[in-house]
């Protein structure tokens, strides 16, 4: 992860010319070709040890920076928590790379069909980044990573494995923004994700 948001790592952007033509030209959700003012692929490093899955970029943050989780209150929360446990080689993403509005230029949730549309692309960056551990950020990422049948449940949660992959869930950071989660208990539970990383690369 760039320690300035505002710039990409060098390995994403060297990777940017194969992702041009799939994912920054993508017009597959009219919808979101309205709203969005760019497609906003993962950034980070790769290989990644670790790669955290988001919604959406918010029209705030990853919709104005082009850079995911970066330039809005949920990005520096998600950064700083990151620092916090020492977590390195990290890369992060969304579930969809457009900023999904309301009728009322509000950020909204994707729906189905956007999400499966953009799974390809989410897909692709994970074979980038071969990661170790994956990060579900809400319930909708826990969902579409997990299955729909999987309860998302961050606190005290167990990992899923899934082929050579850990899968685990967290809270967005949106949900602590909103005082629904205490930031506290958030920097612990991302000190004990940086256990479960460090025992997954030892096995
Ligand atoms: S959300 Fe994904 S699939 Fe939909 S237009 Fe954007 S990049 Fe394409």
């Amino acid at each position: 992860m760039p320690a300035n948001p505002a710039l990409q790592s060098a390995k994403t952007l060297a990777l940017r010319p194969q992702w041009r033509r799939t994912m920054l030209g993508c017009v597959r959700c009219p919808a979101l070709v309205e709203s969005r003012s760019r497609v906003v692929p993962g950034d980070g490093e790769i290989p990644a040890d670790v790669v955290f899955v988001g919604l959406a970029p918010g029209r705030f943050g990853g919709d104005r920076t082009g850079i995911p989780f970066s330039g809005d209150r949920s990005g520096d929360l998600l950064r700083r928590m990151i620092r916090g446990a020492d977590l390195q080689r990290v890369f992060i993403t969304n579930v969809v790379r457009c900023n999904p509005r309301d009728a009322c230029g509000r950020n909204r949730d994707p729906d189905a069909h956007e999400i499966a549309n953009c799974r390809s692309h989410l897909e692709a960056e994970l074979a980038l980044a071969r990661p170790r551990l994956v990060v579900a950020l809400g319930r909708i990422a826990w969902r579409e990573l997990a299955g729909h049948a999987a309860a998302f449940s961050p606190v005290d949660a167990s990992p899923l494995r899934i082929g050579n992959r850990l899968l685990f869930p967290m809270y967005h950071p949106a949900y602590v923004i909103r005082g629904a989660y205490t930031e506290r208990r958030y920097a612990r539970d991302f000190k004990g994700l940086a256990k479960l990383l460090r025992t997954a690369i030892a096995d």
